[in-house]
């Protein structure tokens, strides 16, 4: 009986087992080879500026379409690329693709002030990076200001001096820093304070709640005024409603990303979207400003 049992509750780890490293074997694999066959993008979301309706930059996020698997959303593929070990080589790629194409849209004529990049952990345990990212704004000939590297909490509170010294390496290159998902992990407000961060992203989590939540509130807010009072800029991911927008102004929120404005899309899609007129964003067709 016992051994039956053993038996069935050892079978039920196995398949749980089987179908990571099934993910790892296959979606592995398939990954590299996309990778070297140039088979990833990156999809692009607007970040606009509360207080003008401007566009203030975009976010760089991967997407895969793979042949036969079809699309593979972010969350799955980057997972197995962390333990694949292929998140470097994702990074490199998403970087150069980035920075490529900021030039590419400025040669069209559509200035999109800066380029946000997703950077995993690993990167930050690296030399190579900073002197990677240097070769590459030298390469476009991109200025730093215009490239912003966003990394989670788990990453900034690595207390290590490895991390830290390549997290002011990327400030003295004059590049942006921003932690991301902000409020997910377990740092605390005074950590912000030692660290070379010019932007916070407040998680969706937080802003999804805003209207019906008091806590999420709070939180949000505190962390809109310790940001400012820091001189980082604030942005807020995942707005969705109108009635967000409004309490988010209300805040003093910087910076607005989420599918009320827009959502991802390809480099044709942005360029053409950044192209329209502003009259056509949401800031501007709302009423009048109260004033102050
Ligand atoms: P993230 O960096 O927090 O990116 C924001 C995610 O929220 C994106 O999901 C975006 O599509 C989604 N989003 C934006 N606005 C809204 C909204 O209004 N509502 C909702 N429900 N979602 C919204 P996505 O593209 O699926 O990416 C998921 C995560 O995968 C990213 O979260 C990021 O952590 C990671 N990721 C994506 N691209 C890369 C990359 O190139 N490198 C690395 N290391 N990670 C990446
Ligand atoms: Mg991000
Ligand atoms: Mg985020
Ligand atoms: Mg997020």
């Amino acid at each position: 009986q016992a051994k039956k049992e053993a038996r069935g509750s050892y079978r039920l780890v196995s398949t749980i087992d089987s179908k990571d490293a099934q993910d790892r074997l296959v979606l592995g694999s398939a990954l590299r080879d996309s990778l070297s066959k140039g088979l990833l993008n990156l999809h692009y979301q607007p970040q606009i500026e509360a207080r003008t309706g401007q566009i203030y930059g975009v976010e760089a996020l991967a997407r895969w379409n793979h042949p036969t698997l079809g699309n593979i959303f972010p969350s799955r593929f980057i997972a197995v690329a962390e333990e694949t070990g292929q998140i470097e080589a994702i990074g490199r790629w998403s970087l150069e693709e980035a920075c490529r194409q900021i030039v590419a849209w400025e040669r069209d004529g559509v200035h999109i002030p800066v380029v946000s990049v997703n950077l995993s952990a690993a990167h930050f345990h690296n030399r190579g990076l900073v002197p990677m990212i240097a070769a590459l704004l030298d390469k476009y000939g991109l200025a730093p200001e215009r490239l912003t590297v966003e990394i989670t909490e788990s990453v900034m509170m690595e207390e290590s001096e490895e991390t830290m010294n390549v997290l002011a390496a990327i400030r003295k290159l004059g590049v942006g820093l921003s932690m991301d998902d902000f409020g997910t992990g377990f740092s605390s407000l005074s950590r912000l304070t030692r660290l070379p961060l010019t932007e916070i992203k407040i998680d969706r989590s937080f802003i999804m709640n805003l209207e019906h939540d008091a806590n999420a509130q709070a939180v949000t807010t505190a962390v809109i005024g310790i940001g400012n009072r820091l001189g980082m800029t604030v942005v807020t991911e995942g707005v969705e409603t109108e009635a967000q927008y409004d309490l988010l102004e209300s805040l003093h929120c910087d910076v607005l990303q989420g599918y009320l404005f827009a959502r991802p899309m390809s480099a044709t899609d942005l360029e053409a979207w950044a192209r329209q007129p502003r009259l056509l964003m949401p800031a501007m067709t709302r009423k009048p400003d109260q004033g102050q």
